[in-house]
């Protein structure tokens, strides 16, 4: 007779692997399968580093949130003897009617979050170099900081590996149904049953989630550039991780330069760029660095020389907000999906969160705004 599984969950970047780590730390009987390896660079969580920063310009709803991944990303370090976190500072810049600054300031006010605000002169004075304009202003915070992606999803991993779980790599989910008691899973290795099914299959997820629904996955590149001058006013300890608005809504966000090396990496925020997740174009495209080097001539002036690009995908929701929670035509099934570009700092609170829904039913964390069954997510008749 087939063997049945507590939970099994369909996808182990981000977010399932952090859920395989969790339900495998409160003993429950666990199996993951991923199509690629841990750590992969098809999806959505590798290119070397992720923004954690608090004072949340989506909605101030995320902030408790990011308050417990902050302590959690902590016992993951320590569980693993592995550094995953660098807290560099963050900062904010736009216009001061920019969501980007009037979103963080409403977060930080509303949850009492230490934080500066900085005119454009002192944003010069304090990091030459930045050169915004004058109308510009800058919320600074010193919690934030960047993770290391394909770090983080191996110690989740290794975690989940030490508790138990069964872990199948190169594997992929071919279908899914419900039966009475549970989930059948079709793979590339076999028929697998389990009484709790975890979607979170990141850019695939269209075609997993067995549900209609508006989903958008994106292209995104990040670019690297090489640091023109002395290399030290990049250091994570001179140069903090940033977002900048600019006129017309675009942001950009970047890094400072890894330890030894000259480049800084540097991307725009949100492009929208449909893409299929097995075609992804994984191309250097001369306009899209030329695009990028543009912007940064009067922003940041010392980053001139392009040195590489990498493709990554965002599964974007009409409103931006996460889908989590238990699938809304399923019993058996709860989904982790549509972060949107914004999900990897969150991605150990996910995993409880999760845990929970596939062992109780219920979470006691408010994921209100994420609920899968929200009108924003109804695809329109056509
Ligand atoms: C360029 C870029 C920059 C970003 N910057 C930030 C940032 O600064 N801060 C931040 O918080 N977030 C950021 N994000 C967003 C964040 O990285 C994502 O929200 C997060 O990684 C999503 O994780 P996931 O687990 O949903 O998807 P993934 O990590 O892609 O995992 C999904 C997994 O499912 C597997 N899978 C899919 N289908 C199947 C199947 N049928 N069978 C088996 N396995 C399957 C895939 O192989 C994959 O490993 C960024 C994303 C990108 C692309």
């Amino acid at each position: 007779m087939m063997k049945a599984y507590d939970v099994a969950v369909l996808g182990l970047g981000a977010m399932g692997s952090s859920a395989v780590c969790e339900l495998s730390a409160r003993g429950v009987e666990v199996i993951g399968v991923e199509r690629f390896t841990p750590g992969h660079s098809h999806g959505s969580s590798h290119g070397d580093s992720r923004i954690i920063r608090q004072a949340y310009f989506e909605d101030p709803s995320y902030v408790p949130l990011i308050d417990e991944a902050y302590q959690l990303w902590a016992d993951l370090e320590e569980r693993t003897g592995t550094r995953l976190l660098t807290i560099t500072g963050g900062l904010l810049l736009g216009a001061t009617s920019s969501q980007t600054i009037s979103g963080s300031r409403q977060s930080a006010e509303h949850w009492d979050l230490e934080h500066e605000i900085l005119t454009a002169q002192e944003i010069r004075t304090r990091y030459p170099v930045f050169t915004p304009p004058d109308q510009a202003v800058g919320v600074y915070e010193k919690r934030a900081g960047f993770l290391r992606p394909e770090d983080a999803v191996k110690a989740q991993l290794k975690v989940a590996h030490r508790n138990g779980a069964r872990l199948m790599y190169n594997t992929t989910v071919l279908s899914w149904k419900e039966t009475d008691s549970g989930v059948q899973m079709y793979t590339t290795d076999g028929i697998l049953g389990a009484r709790h099914l975890i979607l979170s299959a990141g850019p695939w997820s269209p075609r997993v989630l067995g549900m209609n629904i508006n989903l958008s996955v994106e292209r995104q590149v990040m670019h690297w550039f090489k640091v023109r001058g002395p290399l030290d006013r990049f250091s994570p300890s001179n140069f903090p991780v940033f977002i900048w608005e600019m006129d017309g809504g675009d942001q950009i966000y970047g890094f400072p330069a890894r330890d030894t090396e000259r480049d800084v990496k540097v991307a725009f925020f949100r492009r929208r760029n449909p893409t299929n997740p097995d075609q992804l174009d994984c191309a250097t495209h001369a306009q899209e660095v030329e695009e990028m080097r543009a912007t940064l001539e009067s922003r940041i002036p010392s980053l001139v020389e392009h040195s590489r690009a990498v493709a990554c995908m965002y599964t974007v929701t009409p409103d931006h907000h996460f889908i989590v929670g238990r699938h809304p035509y399923r019993e058996h099934v709860s989904v982790a999906a549509g972060f949107s570009g914004h999900g990897f700092k969150f991605s150990p609170v996910v995993g409880k969160i999760l845990a929970d829904l596939a062992t109780e039913g219920v979470t006691e964390r408010d994921i209100s705004l994420f609920d899968p069954s929200r009108r924003e997510l109804i695809q329109p008749e056509v």
